[in-house]
């Protein structure tokens, strides 16, 4: 079956059927070698990638939320709000890094020397004693 590139036109000869014309030319733009071919999959795996990034933050989260519930300390729903912003930002490299301080547990979002977003969790227990 013959596909058209949605920006050059080249045809390119499937081995398969496609249901319709837009999924023919997304198939032959994704196996197109013009430079806007090329961009569009580039911008498309950056684009998979951030939201495969943000179903991660989700995740790290629900294991912040359940760090700090085990040591008894409750999130408020803008808690999470300031979280996920948090994390968004650090993930667009608008900000490098977050630091949260809720009671005793410190949280951190920002991304390692490989570009993984990542969340540091610490809890610190101090004893300190007002001497008068
Ligand atoms: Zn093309």
């Amino acid at each position: 079956m013959l596909a058209h590139c949605k920006f050059c036109d080249f045809q390119i000869i499937a081995d398969r059927e496609f249901k319709t014309e837009e999924e023919a030319a997304e198939y032959a733009t994704m196996h197109c070698d013009c430079g806007d071919a090329v961009q569009y999959r580039a911008d498309k795996e950056r684009e998979e990638l951030r939201e495969k990034n943000v179903r991660r933050i989700e995740g790290a989260i629900e294991s912040v939320r359940e760090f700090c519930q085990k040591r008894g300390v409750f999130f408020v729903e803008n808690t999470t709000e300031i979280l996920r912003s948090g994390a968004m930002c650090v993930l667009d490299e608008f900000i490098d890094a977050i630091n949260i301080k809720i009671s005793q547990i410190k949280i951190v979002i920002q991304k390692n020397p490989k570009g993984v977003l990542i969340f540091k969790k610490n809890y610190s227990e101090t004893n300190q004693e007002e001497v008068v």
